[in-house]
């Protein structure tokens, strides 16, 4: 029997286990899937969250998703968000441009940027290195992270360098850290199934992961799921990434959602509902011992089973995302100012906290409003509205 075949044991028995601090194996995690009641599962993954993280707080932070182009050679079938090379809706976002969502995202009380693509074959490394210096130089204070495996790849096979190689030159040139997107279920059959299999296969994107954690960077680790695979490829799934942070300890946080499907090339595939993402949270929970954090995703589940989340696992609510074009292509719609962020946090009984990008630390609304006041003037007539929400001390 594989190992991501489902545990014999009880799920009592495996809910035991992980309450007295032993870890669970893929196989009890497939189980757990498989039988376990919510609320339990909700229940104990509730316990180990408050051994990780301080009970009485729930984190946030404010950052801009940036999609510098959309143009890409692959063709996941999962993705609306995507043109390929040549086609007339393609673009890619020029540097003052980007500079100019930059200072936006300071004036909203923003700490970081995610800088992510589609795989544009057009662009060299010199475009990476040269956009990272003009972020760096320009805007030394917000956080920077950048360029998800698959585009990490696909530089160095064009360069014909090594990972290490690559991510060290983007380092250099002031990359911090690196998120985890392209991860999606890391198992050969459903990748190929809907071509990801190309842009980074999962021991791909693992040793692109590895590679930045011997750098020093800090990154995330995603699932997203509900493409049509089994239940073992997304434990295979979990079981990979807890094995190479066993090996590095390199990941902050692992976040996971489901598969939105509008304007995709996957219009059949059944919707994932709330009951099946909160047992998922719960599980990944369970069985990430090795990880501190786990986001629970608002921008795909909605602010209502977002805030759910939190009594299922998760400790944090993810980024306000003054901007996020991947998601929103395909169907998931969902806007949250700052205040409002707070008052799910509270309403669902923690104090709320926001947080620099990599968990540092909390930053208080003074800190960053003093930030964005070198900013505001950045800000365009319909950026305002947002910010008198964003912002209480701005005039
Ligand atoms: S998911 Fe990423 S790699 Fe795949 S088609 Fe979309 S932009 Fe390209």
């Amino acid at each position: 029997m594989s190992h991501f075949a489902p545990s014999p044991r009880s799920t009592a028995e495996i809910l035991d286990d992980a309450l007295a601090g032993r870890r669970i194996s893929a196989g009890e995690a497939h189980r757990l899937l498989l039988d376990g009641n919510l609320l339990d599962l909700g229940l104990a993954a509730q316990q180990v969250r408050d051994r990780h993280n301080d009970p009485a707080v729930a984190s946030y932070n404010i950052d801009r998703n940036i999609n510098y182009t959309n143009v890409c050679v692959y063709k996941c079938r999962f993705c609306a968000f995507y043109r390929p090379p040549g086609h007339e809706e393609g673009y890619l976002v020029p540097f003052e441009e980007i500079g100019r969502k930059v200072e936006e995202t300071l004036a909203l009380n923003g700490t970081g940027i995610l800088l992510q693509g589609g795989v544009n074959p057009d662009l060299p490394l010199s475009y990476y290195v040269d956009l990272l210096h003009f972020l760096r130089d320009r805007y030394p204070a917000i956080h920077r992270h950048c360029f998800s495996p698959p585009e990490i790849k696909f530089l160095a096979r064009k360069e014909r360098k090594s990972f290490g190689e690559i991510l060290g030159i983007l380092q250099e040139a002031g990359l911090m850290s690196i998120p985890g997107g392209g991860a999606e279920i890391l198992s050969d059959d459903i990748r190929k199934e809907v071509l990801a299999y190309p842009k980074a296969s999962p021991e791909e994107w693992l040793d692109v992961m590895r590679q930045a954690h011997r750098l020093g960077m800090r990154t995330t680790a995603t699932m997203m799921y509900g493409m049509g695979e089994d239940l073992a490829a997304r434990v295979e799934h979990f079981e990979r990434v807890r094995a190479l942070q066993d090996e590095t300890g390199g990941f902050t946080a692992f976040i996971s959602w489901t598969f939105q499907h509008e304007h995709t090339d996957l219009p059949d595939v059944p919707e994932t509902y709330a009951h099946e993402y909160l047992r998922t949270l719960a599980v990944s929970r369970l069985f990430f011992d090795n990880i501190q954090h786990l986001q629970t995703s608002w921008v795909t589940q909605g602010k209502k089973i977002g805030q759910l989340g939190l009594a299922f696992g998760a400790d944090d609510m993810g980024s306000i995302m003054i901007e996020e074009n991947v998601v929103s292509a395909a169907g998931a719609h969902y806007k949250m100012s700052q205040d409002e962020m707070e008052h799910l946090i509270r309403a669902a009984g923690f104090q709320p906290r926001q947080r620099t990008n990599l968990y540092e630390r909390f930053v208080t609304r003074q800190e960053t409003a003093e930030l964005a006041a070198r900013y505001r003037h950045a800000l365009t007539p319909e950026k305002r509205e947002l910010a008198s929400a964003l912002l209480p001390v701005v005039a």
